[in-house]
């Protein structure tokens, strides 16, 4: 395993996120799975393990806490979220205590080492330093005085000038900074600057996304020819980490693993360094082009709470995408497979999505053009129509 300093203490530079855990058939999660998992962590040496509040319904912060457990508290560090960001997409009202002893409680802990205020945004920023009781930052800060926060961060989805406009208030408080870095986002949501700031605040920089929510993982069959051909042991998914290592080198990479396969494939990645040469960047640089034309959506799922019409939206944006890249008879005949108050045309652009978006995604426009695009395909009826025609006069 490769490591990296945090103030003194030694932290593995892979992180094991808990955020898409391997699920049952009932949705429930796989404990058993979990545990394969985190026992293979272990024993590969990783010793950072990340939850939030809203992760699989509450259900993350049980299983892994559990999970955990099975080991001595001191070979693990833990760390969990505040999502304040939810006082926003009034999903429900958040109070810090409620929800801090709820963590607690849920994971099995009397101490997280690491705490992140969650999701600071543009849309979420009012809920860190607007109203009074809503400036959460003197209870964690508390917290922390009393030993029940070892390190205070926070994750970040905000453009730079929204990331400064936090440190102004917040930077002399927090220690670390989580925000989503990968070789796609490093121009599209301007991560390269987003590195720079936090460089000259002095905070280290711990990574959320690094294979984009899995779009990094797997490509058409010439794009992971070519890779392969330049790198026939790796993975796909070994390039993001190494990318990562090669440029912007940050303390911690979390990954949200969903198998105890994929575990195995990072675990061999971080097993040892290996820089990408100047070849090599160019390609997935080149990537990254082609990639940055699609709709930047990651899978998270922070916007179908609130959705009235309780659209999956993120299988909604994936099959944009899967439409942008080849139109397929298939991806057209699954989509009219479901029930019309389930596609794009359903939605009625209240905008709640968007706001709840850390991508910044404008959805209701999107669901316009997929509902635009799919009714302009033709139908399977049609399809049969013109091939029986076309027989006819052949
Ligand atoms: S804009 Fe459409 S997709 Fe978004 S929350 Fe409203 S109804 Fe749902
Ligand atoms: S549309 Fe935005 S919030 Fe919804 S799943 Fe995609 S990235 Fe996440």
């Amino acid at each position: 395993m490769l490591y990296n300093d945090f103030q003194g203490e030694t932290l593995s530079a892979l992180g094991f996120g808990a955020m898409r855990l391997p699920v049952l058939d009932d949705g429930s999660i796989d404990q058993a799975h979990l545990d394969r998992m985190v026992d293979a962590a272990m024993a590969a040496g990783v010793n950072y393990f990340d939850t939030a509040h809203p992760y699989h319904g509450g259900k993350s912060e049980v299983c892994l806490g559990k999970s955990l457990a099975r080991y001595p508290r001191e070979s693990w560090n833990l760390a969990d979220k505040f999502p304040g960001h939810q006082n926003v997409k009034g999903v429900r009202p958040v109070t810090p205590e409620g929800i801090f002893e709820e963590q607690l409680r849920r994971c099995g802990v009397d101490y997280f080492d690491f705490y992140l205020l969650h999701n600071v945004n543009e849309n979420s920023l009012a809920c860190y330093y607007g109203k009074p009781e809503n400036r959460f930052m003197d209870y964690f800060l508390e917290q922390k005085a009393k030993g029940r926060i070892r390190h205070l961060g926070f994750s970040c989805h905000a453009a730079p000038a929204g990331l400064e406009q936090f440190l102004a208030l917040y930077g002399k408080d927090v220690e670390f900074c989580q925000i989503q870095l990968n070789y796609v986002d490093w121009t599209l949501q301007d991560a390269k600057r987003k590195c720079e700031i936090l460089k000259e605040a002095g905070l280290p920089v711990w990574v959320m996304e690094p294979v984009r929510g899995g779009k990094l993982a797997a490509f058409d069959a010439e794009t992971e020819a070519r890779l392969r051909a330049l790198r026939p042991e790796e993975s796909i998914p070994a390039w993001a980490f190494r990318w990562l290592r090669t440029l912007p080198k940050p303390t911690m990479i979390l990954s949200g693993m969903s198998s105890l396969e994929q575990m195995e494939d990072n675990l061999k990645t971080f097993s040892e360094h290996k820089p990408l040469n100047e070849e090599e960047l160019a390609l997935l640089s080149e990537i990254a082009d082609r990639l940055s034309r699609q709709i930047p959506c990651t899978g998270c799922r922070y916007c179908c709470a609130g959705c009235p019409k309780e659209l999956d939206i993120p299988m909604l944006m994936s099959t944009a995408n899967d439409m942008a890249v080849a139109k397929s008879f298939n991806l057209v005949a699954r989509y009219a497979a479901l029930e019309p108050e389930k596609q794009a045309g359903a939605c009625i652009g209240c905008g709640q999505c968007s706001r709840a978006c850390p991508q910044k995604i404008d959805v209701p426009e999107q669901m316009r053009r997929l509902d635009a695009l799919m009714a302009s395909q033709k139908s399977w009826e049609e399809i049969c129509r013109e091939r029986a025609e076309a027989a006819r006069k052949a």
